[in-house]
């Protein structure tokens, strides 16, 4: 592809399409630090801007009126949604724009399938050549799996339908039929069995976003960022099959990236729950509520302290480890934490935070929120580097977070997040949990950390109580 460009007359589509994978690549570099991550974000959108402006210049580009009419509306719906959506909500709009980069690459890969027909002999999809009609049915397949997928877990995360594990009898024995199903249609028209009304290959379609459907329901609210990483990369295998069809390098490189980053994120992300991504797809964990305060309606004994309480043992603290969580995100305290940790700093308290890798609704999620209210990115401290220093903090406050502190994960080997690494606050001298009720997390189980003798509950919403406890440490 260099020598293509290198020669005299080279053509600039080529060269241009260099220039964006070099973006895409940049891009992910350095959107894996969090001082560097919004730079990256935007290096990789010129990258893709490029990549658009390339595939403009390629021979054969047809409806202009049409093209600038798709430009016109993604644009449009890109943008106001980025404006409108929040930080909340990311991980949904994530599994939608994912949806439909894997509903896009099954329609062309259909259309592809048209095409090659017209083409070569209306009518018999089994005379397209195998180098084509194999990554046209592999995209079929995966962008119509991940495109119905990317939709339950869009309905779940926006709580459009139950975020409980939903399945029926027998579940896996459909899937398994259902698959192979799909991979029988698909060598039958690869070996050459005539689908004339192509009726065959749209079989293919129903039945993959079927699959894809059915895998997804049964999984739990709380590994669905998990699954959404994992369709992330499969919409990314298939439009990287689909540039091998169109024979479209962009497509491949682009398609790779995505297919070999969500395929690692997602791995990261079970190694982090300490979970194979077959038990995140197959357990049906996450969302079915089990035990104490969860299960039995019963209020178990534990001890309840206001703002002023909170405050005093803080500010006469040497060690805070500060652990934030999903209801930090929903509350939107950064801020006010960060009022807490300097009012608390300016006492002499030495105050870091605590980092649970699935913390909150996607990865990095607290990373993010913590350096937007400008936390110096060194006073956030991994999982791994935080617990051995958990024994010798004064008071560790858990700020909205939940099931990433629950010590049933390390001791009640029944326990549905049995085996899940978290911080263990419950080793600290005291605790303080900030949230508005007993109510579990996304796993939907009680935490037996908010009745140990040494936890004090702060029943309020995480920004009040925080700035609460800041006024507080101020007036001492
Ligand atoms: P959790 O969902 O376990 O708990 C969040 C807590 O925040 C709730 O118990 C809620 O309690 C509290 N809360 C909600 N709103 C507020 C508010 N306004 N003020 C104060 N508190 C509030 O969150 P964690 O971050 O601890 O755990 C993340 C979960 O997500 C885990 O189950 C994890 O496995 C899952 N997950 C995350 C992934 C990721 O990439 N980040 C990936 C896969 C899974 P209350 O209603 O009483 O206030």
């Amino acid at each position: 592809m260099l020598l293509a460009v290198l020669q005299p007359g080279g053509d600039a589509a080529t060269a241009l399409y260099i220039v964006a994978f070099s973006l895409f690549i940049i891009g992910i570099k350095r959107g894996t630090h969090p001082t560097t991550a919004k730079q990256g974000n935007l290096i990789a959108a010129a990258g893709m801007a490029v990549a658009v402006a390339a595939t403009l210049l390629l021979d054969g580009m047809g409806n202009w009126g049409l093209i600038a009419l798709g430009l016109g509306v993604g644009t449009a719906v890109g943008v106001i949604a980025s404006i409108r959506v929040q930080m909340t909500e990311m991980p949904q709009m994530v599994a939608l724009y994912n949806g439909v980069g894997g509903g896009a690459v099954a329609l062309i890969a259909w259309s592809e399938i048209r095409n090659e027909i017209a083409e070569i002999d209306a009518g018999h999809i089994s005379s397209v050549p195998l180098d084509i009609l194999i990554p046209i049915l592999f995209a079929a397949v995966v962008g119509s799996v991940s495109f119905w997928g990317s939709n339950i877990a869009f309905a779940k995360l926006q709580d459009l339908i139950p975020t409980k594990p939903l399945a029926v009898p027998g579940q896996q024995v459909i899937n398994g039929v259902l698959l192979i199903g799909i991979l029988a249609a698909c060598v039958s028209i690869a070996v050459g069995n005539d689908d004339p009304s192509q009726l065959t290959f749209i079989g293919i379609l129903v039945a993959a976003g079927l699959l894809g459907n059915l895998v997804v329901l049964p999984i739990g609210g709380a590994d669905m960022p998990v699954v959404i990483s994992l369709l992330n990369a499969f919409t990314g295998l298939s439009a990287a099959a689909a540039g091998f069809a169109l024979d479209n390098v962009a497509l491949i490189v682009a398609g790779t990236l995505v297919g070999s980053s969500g395929t690692i994120l997602t791995m990261e992300m079970a190694t982090a729950m300490n979970r194979s991504v077959a038990n995140v797809l197959f357990a049906g964990f996450g969302g079915a509520p089990s035990g104490g305060a969860a299960g039995s309606g019963e209020e178990r004994p534990h001890v309840s302290i206001g703002a002023q309480d909170a405050a005093i043992k803080l500010a006469y603290a040497d060690t805070v480890v500060i652990v934030p969580g999903y209801g930090l995100a929903v509350a939107q305290a950064q801020h006010a934490i960060k009022e807490v940790a300097d009012e608390l700093e300016k006492r002499g308290v030495t105050v870091n935070y605590a980092i649970h890798p699935v913390a909150g609704r996607m990865p990095g999620h607290m990373n993010v929120l913590l350096a937007e209210a400008d936390v110096p990115y060194e006073n956030l401290k991994e999982m791994e580097e935080i617990n051995p220093e958990m024994g010798r903090t004064d008071v560790a406050v858990v700020v909205g977070a939940n099931d990433v502190t629950n010590p049933a994960a390390k001791n009640d080997p029944d326990s549905p997040i049995a085996g899940m690494p978290i911080i263990e606050v419950n080793e600290a001298q005291q605790v303080i949990v900030i949230k508005r009720s007993l109510s579990p997390g996304f796993a939907g189980i009680d935490n037996d950390l908010f009745y140990e003798p040494n936890t004090s509950m702060l029943f309020a919403d995480a920004k009040q109580a925080a700035a609460d406890i800041a006024a507080e440490i101020g007036n001492l």
